[in-house]
């Protein structure tokens, strides 16, 4: 009744599982089935197919759902994609109006604190000769304790 050899891994066979696809006897074990699990398969062992003839008959319809699936994880890349960008959109908007705002006010603003920088500078200015007044009195101040020194000597 049963082939010599075993259709998955060719060593002698004495019982096995039946492929109705590729007509070929397995063992229980090359089958991933156990005897038991098989006898138990009744009317569905008319059906029965080995691994290799379940993956080419299944390898055809196979492609088509998972090109859906790829499609649809396109599609949600792309929302996750799109979606923070939409608010991006809106933040720009929200930014640039700001940032007109800011610019207009800044442009107040920075009148100001020009002519309060120049301000400044003046002061600063009028600090350095001051200052510069001041070490002119110094060194004058020195050379006047080193003429006295001098003359003291
Ligand atoms: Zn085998
Ligand atoms: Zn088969």
């Amino acid at each position: 009744m049963y082939p010599e050899k075993c259709g998955s891994c060719g060593d002698q066979l004495s019982d096995g599982v039946l492929c109705t696809a590729c007509k070929q006897t397995l063992h229980f074990h090359c089958a991933s089935i156990t005897e038991a699990g098989y006898r138990r398969l009744g009317d569905r062992k008319l059906t029965w197919r080995c691994m290799k003839c379940k993956q080419t008959s299944s390898s055809p319809k196979s492609p088509i759902p998972s090109v859906e699936a790829s499609v649809l994880q396109e599609i949600r890349a792309l929302s996750a994609k799109f979606t923070p960008l939409e608010g991006l959109k809106d933040e720009i908007k929200a930014l640039r109006d700001e940032f007109a705002d800011l610019k207009s006010s800044f442009n107040k603003k920075f009148d100001d604190l020009f002519n309060d920088f120049s301000d400044k500078i003046k002061t600063m200015e009028q600090r350095i000769v001051q200052v510069e007044k001041i070490q002119c009195q110094n060194t004058t101040v020195k050379e006047l304790t080193m003429f006295d020194i001098d003359i003291g000597a």
